[in-house]
């Protein structure tokens, strides 16, 4: 199930999530999740996303919804 969340004000799509966190467009993303952790920036709310940013890399990225704090593993 795909749903949109708000991240710093914006509806965004598990794709266009992945999109911020990668910095550029990736090819397919997982629906939405909230990470059990607090933005170190600014102790927000933090969502993870699941995504492809090519055919052979599948990446988890982290996103603050009230910052522009990101991360990604690996
Ligand atoms: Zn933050």
């Amino acid at each position: 199930m795909s749903d949109n969340r708000v991240v710093e004000g914006r509806m965004v799509t598990p794709k266009k999530l992945a999109a911020l966190v990668e910095g550029e467009s990736v090819m397919d993303a997982e629906p939405i999740e909230d990470a059990d952790r607090d933005c170190p920036e600014c102790g927000g709310d933090v969502l993870s996303v699941g995504y492809m940013p090519s055919v052979t890399e599948f990446v988890t990225g982290y996103k603050c919804q009230d910052c522009d704090w990101s991360d990604r593993e690996p």
